[in-house]
């Protein structure tokens, strides 16, 4: 195991929010301040076991800058653990979302593995830590430490972020093999009602769905010659308007887009192609081969291109399955008829510089006529709320957390079985002959995300929790 690596936090201001929520802002800078000086002397772990890819990753490098703002020391750490790890709890993820994965077993000897590398994780956390800090770990990677942090006198939180409608065997077999170290935690965390797990105490279980941050490079506005500048320097299309492909950093430098990406396409988009996004981690989960089939038997439209992209192949350090998922979607679109393979793009995306990796999504998003998420299975989906703040219309699988987010038929369209090809190809083709519907899903979009998915939302929840772990009595003016 090597060291647990932190991950830098630089603050971001949280009165950005002021504009975009008026007098409740008032409210939650009150929680702020008095957060401040109650939790002072206090530090909150955050521990996960990826910086980079996938929705855990985002949500914490988008939620702690603003936590941090608000005068909470808060801390992130991520634990670097070995291949026979991570591909042990890949499958332990799979399974929570009631899929084989790699077919293994999930017996003693996976639970000696799991449990000897969290130990020695939980040594190495455990010398970082004072007594009266709270632990907050996210998902399966990071579960078994619970005990750990427990017999340490801490206050331990755990986050899970994953999680499915209708739990079959290989779900609840999963929960029997977690909830020992899980149950001991002081409270726990899940993005809906329906993810709580049989056996757990009701008591200690709050809800939290998912946020984004408006202001991120993921996020932020980009006019439609950046976005055209951005495509043009990725290599997607050849024309552009003549912008230059730049964003605005965290820290508030220029940023600009320049990495080259990984491309696999027979000739460029053309400028006046409708473009159909999905921007998914190579998972089986996000059924990409079954995006490119539904491409070849059920959009026919000679200008509907597809865009599929996700983080270049090796570039999220808990997901072992990528390289051999894109490799899969490959070869896939090199068997496509040539007439419609030309009109499917695969893009990886470099990750060595988060920021402009985001931009990049941004241009992407916000180019997209129509944005698909054709998930099998889906914890949240923070991509859904992305493309809805870009007032994008969603064409998406009627599953998991793309149901809390996507309205059918207000701010998209949600197809109940994700194999369905046809009816996705149905539900783009219906959007993308009425962009008088289409723009309205996309404005109803925009608000439905002002209105309940930002990043300040949690923030009152999160200093209610903390607060309660920790004993401490928050005033009525400050909830
Ligand atoms: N993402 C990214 N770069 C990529 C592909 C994906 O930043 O090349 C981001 C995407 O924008 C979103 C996150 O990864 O913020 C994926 O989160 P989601 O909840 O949609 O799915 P998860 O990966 O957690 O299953």
């Amino acid at each position: 195991m090597a060291k647990p690596k932190f991950v830098p936090i630089p603050p971001q201001p949280l009165d950005r929010f002021r504009s975009l929520l008026g007098d409740e802002y008032e409210q939650i800078e009150a929680v702020a301040a008095w957060a401040r000086e109650a939790f002072v002397g206090r530090a909150i772990w955050h521990i996960s076991s990826t910086a980079r890819g996938g929705g855990v990753a985002e949500l914490l490098r988008t939620m702690l800058p603003y936590v941090r703002d608000a005068g909470v020391d808060t801390r992130w750490v991520v634990l670097r653990e070995s291949p026979e790890f991570f591909c042990l709890t890949k499958r332990i993820h799979n399974r929570l979302h009631g899929a084989a994965g790699d077919g293994g077993p999930l017996g003693e000897d996976e639970r000696r593995l799991y449990e000897s590398t969290l130990a020695a994780s939980g040594r190495e956390v455990g010398r970082l830590c004072q007594p009266g800090d709270l632990i907050y770990l996210h998902d399966p990677q990071t579960a078994g430490l619970v005990p750990l942090a427990k017999e340490a006198g801490l206050k331990v939180v755990w986050r899970c972020h994953v999680g499915v409608d209708r739990p079959n065997d290989l779900v609840r077999g999963t929960w029997d093999f977690l909830r020992p170290y899980v149950e001991q935690a002081d409270a726990y965390v899940f993005s809906r009602r329906q993810y709580f797990w049989d056996g757990l105490d009701a008591s200690k279980a709050w809800y939290m769905p998912p946020v984004i941050d408006p202001f991120s490079p993921k996020n932020q506005e980009l006019g439609p010659a950046t976005v055209q500048a951005i495509l043009k320097g990725i290599g997607l299309t050849h024309d552009g308007l003549h912008g230059a492909p730049v964003f605005v950093r965290s820290d508030g430098t220029p940023g600009r887009v320049e990495r080259p990406i990984g491309l696999l396409q027979d000739e460029p988009l053309p400028d006046d192609a409708r473009m159909v996004a999905q921007v998914s981690r190579w998972d089986r989960l996000k059924d990409p081969l079954g995006v490119l089939e539904m491409l070849d038997r059920h959009l026919p439209g000679a200008d509907t291109h597809l865009v599929l992209a996700g983080p270049d192949a090796g570039g999220v350090a808990d997901d072992p399955e990528g390289r051999e998922v894109f490799a899969e979607v490959a070869e896939a679109w090199r068997g496509m008829v040539p007439q419609h393979r030309r009109r499917a793009h695969l893009l990886t995306l470099p990750m060595y510089d988060l920021e402009e990796n985001a931009a990049m999504v941004n241009a992407l998003q916000r180019r997209a006529d129509v944005v698909l998420q054709k998930s099998l299975a889906e914890g949240f989906g923070l991509t859904v709320a992305e493309a809805m703040w870009k007032r994008r219309p969603l064409v998406a699988s009627r599953v998991g957390g793309i149901q809390d987010q996507v309205l059918d038929g207000e701010t998209g369209v949600l197809v109940t079985d994700p194999l369905d090809l046809a009816r996705f190809g149905a539900a783009i083709e219906g959007i993308l002959a009425d962009p008088a519907r289409a723009r309205r899903m996309g404005e109803a979009g925009k608000r439905r995300v002002t209105e309940r998915f930002l990043t300040v939302y949690r923030l009152r929840e999160y200093v209610a929790l903390v607060s309660s772990l920790l004993g401490i009595v928050q005033p009525a003016e400050a909830r």
